[in-house]
């Protein structure tokens, strides 16, 4: 319940998801909103406006203890993924930008390490990165090779002795700027000494490696406080104990991708939850023509409208985690939800901007942050129009793309 002007109105979970979490899930989750209520939603908009990354935030972050949803760590519980989908909506709902940060370095770097990595692998990156006393980031995408990058990437690993020598470049890599420890990908180059050329390889690459220069992507109109940065590959020396051995081919990336997109679709939820947490408080507190503007009926009609799109989002990723609990939450299955969900977010968030009239124009009254963020999540994890066709691939049995 939220109150607004002395009246106890319905949370923006309107259908109460957070009730089908165990007791503990729950606990867990009010634990994260007391801390997101103390320590980010106070600062978000600052570091937003002044592209700042809250590095201060990290020990706070890891303590939480809010890694190893679906996995055990030593020592970490395992949470369903129901909970894990209402922590990114929940982080979101906060602010778009720290849970870009911890789904990039978590579910893409932490999880990907863990399914694909080596014992050693594991033992020796794991334990601090899910502390977050070490960060990580996820390099596949290249300057030229975006949605296709699939049969188009380009940044190449050739054998050199006992290691590989790695030449190219990418583009957008989250936490680039900072990450201590980067996946990047690659495709094997060069003949010969039993090599693979073509096949597809990924490295575990210091961020501090000789070769390698990373440089922050300015003026972003979306999720300033994620530091996203070009990386440049100048013949960047690895240790073949640094390839994950259990990636030759770009299925495994796949995998990695499905889910961190349906958390992406999680992320649509949470921007729904905040613009409608704030539209609504704006509704009710404004007054024009001497009444609240929520007492207008096209007003209620919009926020009524916000409110649907976000339950029914909501509804749709229920089934989801459940379908990922039994393994059937397929890639088309995924990218339907990734599409419409983010489509819905855009409306809402464009529909609680128009609620605030001007003042939806400015970052002081938070929508505008909410509204701009919406378009990163419309975009990244494979665009609106990449996921609709691999639903549409699915539907019809026919490939509008290859
Ligand atoms: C804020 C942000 C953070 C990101 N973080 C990371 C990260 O951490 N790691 C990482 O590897 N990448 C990251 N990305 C990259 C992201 O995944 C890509 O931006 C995305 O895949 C789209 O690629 P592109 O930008 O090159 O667009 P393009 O592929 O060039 O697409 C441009 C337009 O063409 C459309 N289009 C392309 N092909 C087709 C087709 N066949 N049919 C119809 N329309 C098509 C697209 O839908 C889009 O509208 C990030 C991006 C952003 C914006």
């Amino acid at each position: 319940m939220t109150a607004v002007v002395g009246v106890e109105l319905p949370s923006a979970d309107y259908y109460d998801v957070e009730a089908l979490l165990d007791v503990r899930e729950r606990a867990k989750l009010a634990e994260l909103r007391e801390f997101l209520a103390a320590e980010v939603a106070p600062n978000a908009q600052g570091w937003w406006d002044r592209e700042e990354f809250p590095f201060g935030l990290l020990p706070k972050l890891g303590a939480l203890q809010l890694s190893a949803p679906h996995r055990t760590l030593p020592g970490r519980p395992a949470y369903s993924r129901l909970f894990h989908g209402l922590v990114i909506a929940e982080l979101t709902r906060a602010d778009t930008s720290i849970a870009t940060f911890f789904m990039v370095h978590h579910d893409l770097f932490v999880e990907g390490l863990h399914e694909f990595g080596t014992p050693a692998q594991r033992d020796r990156y794991l334990a601090d990165a899910a502390a977050l006393r070490t960060t990580g980031a996820f390099a596949l995408t290249e300057p030229e090779h975006g949605s296709d990058v699939a049969g188009g990437l380009a940044l190449t690993a050739r054998r050199d002795g006992d290691g590989w020598v790695l030449d190219g470049a990418k583009r957008w890599i989250g936490n680039g700027t900072f990450a201590d420890h980067l996946l990047v990908w690659a495709r094997e180059s060069g003949a010969g000494d039993g090599g693979t050329p073509g096949a597809v390889r990924c490295f575990i690459v210091a961020g501090d490696s000789p070769g390698l220069t990373r440089t922050k992507i300015e003026h972003k109109i979306a999720l300033r406080t994620v530091q996203n940065a070009v990386l440049t590959f100048d013949g960047v020396r690895v240790a073949e104990a640094d390839r994950l051995p259990g990636i030759s081919s770009f299925d495994e990336a796949r995998t990695m991708l499905l889910s961190s997109r349906l958390l992406v679709a999680w992320q649509a939820v949470g921007l729904q939850l905040a613009a409608f947490d704030v539209a609504r408080r704006y509704a009710v507190e404004r007054e024009q023509f001497g009444r609240p503007i929520a007492s207008f009926q096209l007003v209620q009609g919009q926020l009524t409208h916000m409110l649907g799109n976000a339950t029914a989002s909501m509804a749709m990723l229920v089934q989801l985690a459940r379908l990922q609990e039994s393994g059937e939450a397929t890639m088309p299955r995924v990218a339907l939800a990734k599409a419409w969900a983010t489509a819905r977010a855009r409306e809402t968030v464009a529909l609680g901007r128009g609620i605030l009239g001007g003042n939806g124009i400015v970052t002081d009254y938070r929508m505008a942050k909410i509204f701009a963020d919406a378009e990163a999540v419309y975009t990244y994890e494979g665009t609106f129009e990449v996921n609709t066709l691999i639903a549409g691939r699915d539907a019809t049995g026919i490939s509008a793309i290859r």
